[in-house]
């Protein structure tokens, strides 16, 4: 979304214009720019962007709002774009006016609602190649038929007598030492400013009410374990007209009985057996999608890896996917047959006169140990 103009300059007006000014020049505007009257290729954006400028300056508390936060569209929430929440959000700017102290606090100010954190499990495949599914939360939202305001339909609250709206009330004292005055939370209205005649039967008169919500998350593919995802605007309703907080979810991943991960890498172990070990073999091995095979040389020592390039998990920054490392493992024989015995121990009395230079050489530092060399 482009960078929206200034109101005051879309409407020709000083920012000290009087409400007469301001619908004089959006008359103007809007006879020029009237869809109806301009055949022009952009006269209906231009009578958008003037009716838009028009409905925030003409309403005095829109106005000041605009005049305080410059665009916030508090209808639309952080969905519409045109303001970015960094962590804070509408809570540090409110801050940087206010001094954050919350003495000085209009209490009729819009809030951001507070961020929510979602915890989900997935499946390990599922973390892999990503899913879209959704999910129940429970949130605070505005109350829809008071429109937040706590007050019947209908009416609306008043402006709190005692406190003119301040939410705070000054209680003058005589003291030996000169009259001193605290400010102090307005008693009458408790300090929110205003008075609510008739509870709206809704939200009891808070505004507030806990809806329970599904909410469309796509689960990019290639996310980790603890990995946390941010969705705009999901997290609970912002009070007085304070845009939505975020969600967060946080993905806990399952394990896999045969495939471990580490990053992007894939790990697996595969058996095999001594005899194709000593001969060479090819052997099938299941990846995350598909099976491969892969050639076991003659003489694979037990634990030695072997990689597959490009079988392990999509990047999730980045482009591509790790790789896959297999580790064969030499099975002991057991539970041998009396044949099978007879030829191993045939082996082993030829093995002697013929061993391979690399077994010998470890033979020997085997012995050597042996002899305290
Ligand atoms: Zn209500
Ligand atoms: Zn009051």
């Amino acid at each position: 979304m482009a960078d929206k103009r200034d109101y005051y300059e879309v409407l020709g007006v000083g920012k000290s214009a009087s409400d007469d000014e301001i619908k004089k020049a959006y008359r103007g505007l809007a006879r020029k720019y009237h869809p109806d009257v301009n055949k022009e290729a952009d006269a209906e954006t231009k009578f958008k962007e003037v009716k838009e400028a028009y409905d925030v300056l003409s309403d005095s508390s829109k106005r000041s709002q605009y005049d305080q936060f410059g665009h916030i569209d508090p209808n639309q929430g952080m969905g519409g774009g045109g303001f970015s929440s960094g962590g804070g959000g509408f809570g540090d700017i409110f801050d940087m006016f206010f001094g954050g102290g919350g003495r000085q606090r209009d209490p009729n100010a819009p809030q951001r609602g507070n961020d929510l954190q979602y915890t989900m499990t997935i499946e390990f495949k599922e973390a892999v190649f990503g899913k879209e599914t959704d999910i129940t939360i429970n949130r605070t939202e505005n109350c829809d038929t008071c429109n937040g305001t706590g007050a019947k339909k209908g009416t609306q609250p008043k402006t709190c007598s005692v406190c003119h709206g301040s939410g705070q009330e000054e209680v003058v004292q005589n003291t030996p030492f000169g009259r001193m005055v605290n400010r102090r939370s307005c008693s009458n209205c408790g300090g929110s400013g205003t008075i609510i005649e008739e509870k709206c039967g809704t939200c009891g008169g808070t505004g507030r009410v806990q809806k329970q919500r599904k909410i469309n998350v796509r689960i990019p593919a290639g996310v980790d374990d603890g990995a946390q995802m941010r969705v705009n605007g999901e997290g609970e309703g912002g009070s007085r007209g304070g845009p939505p907080g975020d969600l967060y979810i946080v993905f806990r991943v399952k394990p896999h009985d045969f495939f471990e991960r580490e990053d992007d890498d894939i790990y697996c172990e595969i058996p095999i057996t001594f005899a194709q070990a000593a001969l060479g073999d090819e052997i099938e091995v299941p990846t995350l999608n598909e099976k491969v095979k892969i050639k076991v040389p003659a003489g694979t020592q037990t634990g030695t890896y072997f990689r597959l390039k490009g079988k392990g998990v999509p990047r999730l920054r980045g482009v591509g996917q790790g790789d896959q490392h297999i580790k064969v493992v030499v099975v002991t024989p057991s539970n041998l047959s009396d044949e099978q015995k007879d030829l191993l121990r045939q082996f082993g009395a030829l093995n002697g006169e013929h061993t391979h230079e690399n077994e010998q050489s470890f033979f020997d530092r085997v012995k050597r140990a042996f002899r305290g060399d």
